[in-house]
């Protein structure tokens, strides 16, 4: 973002020196503060741009991102054809309404529904407007309880851990809901259920459980959680919803570990959240938001958009959004099949757990999480060094490579760790190239330490 306004818009300057006819792109200026007078060729206008964005980093080296960076051709050609479609014309795109309804389906089988349930669900731009528009809903069941039974309802909160996305305060803030964030459990970097029902109150409008946390990939005790929210509903009439937030285990648990309990089989759990551009294996951006029952979502939060003579619910926070997406997954999905997915997730659990097994065996790392559910590996130094990981963070960005240096959240604040989020195109071959390039990065920070330890170390944060 920027908001200095300084005007060094010299444009066309080039013309001026070199003549009319000189067209060569290398000699154009670029508008960076006003709208440029004249056009420029499109060519031109391609190439200096397309130059310009190589100095992003590489995304297939970034290891920081939880995000898509590759599909196959295929999808690539379905996406090309659907770019200008936008997806809110349910009008005059209908079949790609189609489409997404097939996907909530899809996905509210893979979350467990109950058989003969009347669940709902939608697409959005990705898990932060599914974490708004589910706990939106539940604010708005509670108010309706709360009216119904003439008891005040003015002052709603929210329960999750300090292990949660920022989208969680976000919605806390921008909804206007108190929020009751528990800290971190020290060396488990999760919440305990215990916690969680020492907040918990008759103003809880839901109570934030995560699978697949950004920090460490590990998961917060949803079963535990979910059973003692039995419990109180059944010993105090207290019926507060868990919205399970598995922007990344949505995609996951459902292949590797199909008996797990974390979805529509638990009682308790009302909604769930998932990012298609996460381990979906779609580009950005897109997610999924699905209630266990249509009667989840109060019927003034629906608007009608006109299709085909009828009129459509909608539930979304944006309006005009792509289609490109949801034709994606849908592509993911067909191709793929259970048996695609389970034989990804497998493979990329089977590299996080070499990646693991090979820092820790280098002896100079320290594994920190246990990842079991996501492949996710976190780790710090095995002792201490004169120099820190965002030091070896910034050093191994010299191959190319983008790996997060960052804090853990209050209570676990001292804890600095790496992370790295194993997706389907980090292959063995690259964990081995990428652990010899770590290691080379940092015995070249050991014989340099003492020049490293002067600099003043940089802010860091996950980035997903
Ligand atoms: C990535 C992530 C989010 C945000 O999801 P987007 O799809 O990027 O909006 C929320 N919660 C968790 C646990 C995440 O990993």
């Amino acid at each position: 973002m920027v908001s200095k306004r300084v005007d060094i818009n010299k444009l066309r300057d080039s013309e001026k020196k070199y003549g009319k006819n000189y067209k060569r792109f290398t000699n154009l200026d670029v508008p960076k503060y006003k709208f440029p007078q004249s056009q420029m060729d499109s060519r031109s206008v391609y190439q200096i741009i397309h130059d310009e964005l190589n100095l992003d980093g590489n995304p297939d080296l970034n290891l920081a991102t939880f995000v898509t960076t590759w599909m196959e051709p295929e999808a690539d050609q379905l996406i090309m054809e659907n770019l200008h479609k936008n997806f809110i014309d349910h009008f005059e795109y209908p079949q790609v309404n189609k489409i997404e309804e097939r996907i909530v389906n899809i996905m509210a089988n893979l979350f467990n529904v109950p058989d003969g349930n009347d669940f709902i669900g939608t697409s959005t731009i990705g898990s932060s407007e599914a974490i708004m528009l589910g706990l939106l809903a539940h604010k708005w069941n509670w108010r309706q309880m709360r009216k119904e039974k003439g008891l005040p309802a003015d002052n709603p909160n929210i329960v999750f851990g300090a292990d949660t996305h920022v989208s969680w305060d976000k919605f806390a803030r921008y909804f206007d809901v108190e929020p009751r964030v528990i800290p971190i459990e020290e060396g488990r970097f999760t919440i305990n259920a215990e916690s969680v029902m020492k907040q918990v109150d008759e103003n809880t409008i839901a109570v934030g459980v995560v699978l697949g946390t950004t920090f460490t990939g590990e998961f917060d005790p949803v079963q535990e959680i979910n059973d003692l929210l039995v419990k109180l509903k059944k010993e105090k009439g207290l019926d507060i919803p868990i919205h399970v937030d598995a922007a990344s285990a949505g995609f996951i648990t459902p292949f590797y570990e199909p008996e797990f309990k974390w979805d529509f089989r638990l009682e308790q759990v009302q909604s769930i959240n998932t990012s298609g551009h996460k381990f979906g294996l779609v580009y950005p951006g897109l997610g999924w938001l699905i209630f266990r029952n249509q009667k989840l979502l109060p019927e003034e939060l629906k608007f009608y958009v006109n299709y085909l003579g009828d009129e459509m619910p909608t539930y979304t926070l944006n309006f005009s959004e792509g289609s490109s997406m949801i034709i994606a997954q849908y592509f993911n999905i067909m191709h793929l099949g259970m048996e695609g997915y389970t034989k990804i997730v497998n493979r990329m659990m089977d590299n996080a757990s070499y990646l693991s097994s090979r820092l820790e065996a280098s002896g100079e790392f320290k594994v920190m999480n246990d990842a079991k559910h996501i492949p996710v590996v976190t780790f710090s130094f095995s002792k201490k060094e004169k120099f820190t990981l965002f030091d070896l963070s910034y050093r191994i960005r010299e191959r190319g490579w983008i790996v997060p240096a960052y804090s853990l959240p209050p209570h676990a604040d001292d804890v600095t760790i790496m992370r790295v989020v194993v997706r389907e195109n980090f292959t063995r071959d690259m964990v081995d190239i990428f652990v010899e390039d770590i290691l080379n990065a940092k015995k070249a920070l050991v014989t340099g330490s003492i020049k490293t330890s002067q600099r003043s170390s940089r802010e860091g944060h996950p980035v997903s």
